[in-house]
């Protein structure tokens, strides 16, 4: 699955699945850009220590992905993309009546609006090419839903159907979009919601991870970073060339349920 020569941006991967695609994508051999809202010496050592462990390129490009321009910055200062992976979330948790708007505004462009700017971005470059593969990540939570999560499962359910249209106006141009759907995985967005779901449901840590996290899953266990990486890698794999506008759930079974 040698991806060797080609160029990656993954938004939003200074942690989390991000980093996992991006640790996957340099492993596989390719150029990668690494992205995330903050510019700390630690991010910019990030790629360094990926670049040295892979012997690839690796840069740390900040830019926030809320914001419309900077999207699309983002792919021409990479110099364009042959894979972009739409990975950057945030997520929130509270009843309709009681959810902020603020937050639900942020959560929309975050996770959906700011793969419509970054595609539109990148599709040029990859029509020229007659190469691109566009791997969004979505969720289980766009395939289902979950009480008190009403902006991410629009947002992701959204992102479901862009991944569709982004496919249909793409076929038969060498440029492939698939979403992937995750089931739960322990990165420091779900350790951030567990607070919220205690109140929201009135459980501790262990009955939130057990009873609203895993139960949903047949598994009974949390996948992992490298796992949603691995996916990402197989998508942008000649394996994968006939694969386009569909998702790939990888979530221990959830949506089998
Ligand atoms: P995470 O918090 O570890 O990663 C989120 C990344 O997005 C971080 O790098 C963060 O810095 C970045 N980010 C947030 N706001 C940004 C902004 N405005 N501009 C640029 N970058 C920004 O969480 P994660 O769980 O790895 O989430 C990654 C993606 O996977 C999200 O889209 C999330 O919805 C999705 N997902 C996660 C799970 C899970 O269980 N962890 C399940 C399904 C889907």
């Amino acid at each position: 699955m040698s991806l060797k020569g080609r160029t990656a941006i993954v938004t939003g991967s200074n942690s989390g699945i991000g980093l996992g695609a991006a640790e996957e994508l340099a492993r596989a051999g390719a150029d990668v850009v690494i992205n995330s809202i903050t510019d700390r010496p630690e991010d910019h050592a990030l790629a360094e220590k990926l670049a040295a462990a892979h012997g690839v390129s690796v840069r740390y490009l900040q830019a926030d992905m809320s914001k419309p321009d900077e999207c699309r910055a983002l792919i021409e200062r990479a110099g364009g993309c042959d894979i972009l992976v739409n990975n950057a979330g945030i997520q929130h948790v509270a009843a309709i009546e009681a959810f902020p708007t603020e937050k639900w505004d942020a959560i929309l462009a975050i996770n959906l609006s700011s793969a419509f700017h970054t595609t539109a971005a990148a599709l040029p470059g990859m029509r020229e090419k007659g190469w691109g593969r566009i791997v969004n990540i979505a969720s289980a939570h766009g395939l289902t839903a979950s009480p008190y999560k009403s902006a991410y499962v629009a947002a992701k359910h959204g992102l479901v159907g862009f991944t569709k249209v982004t496919a249909l106006e793409t076929a038969g141009q060498g440029v492939t979009c698939n979403a992937i759907c995750p089931g739960y995985v322990l990165t420091p967005l779900v350790e951030a919601q567990i607070p919220d779901q205690m109140k929201a449901h009135g459980m501790d840590r262990e009955t939130v991870i057990r009873e609203v996290m895993l139960d949903r899953q047949p598994s009974k266990q949390f996948a992992t970073t490298s796992q949603m990486g691995g996916t990402v890698v197989f998508l942008c794999s000649a394996h994968a060339d006939q694969i386009t506008g569909t998702t790939i759930s990888v979530d221990g079974g959830w949506t089998a349920l």
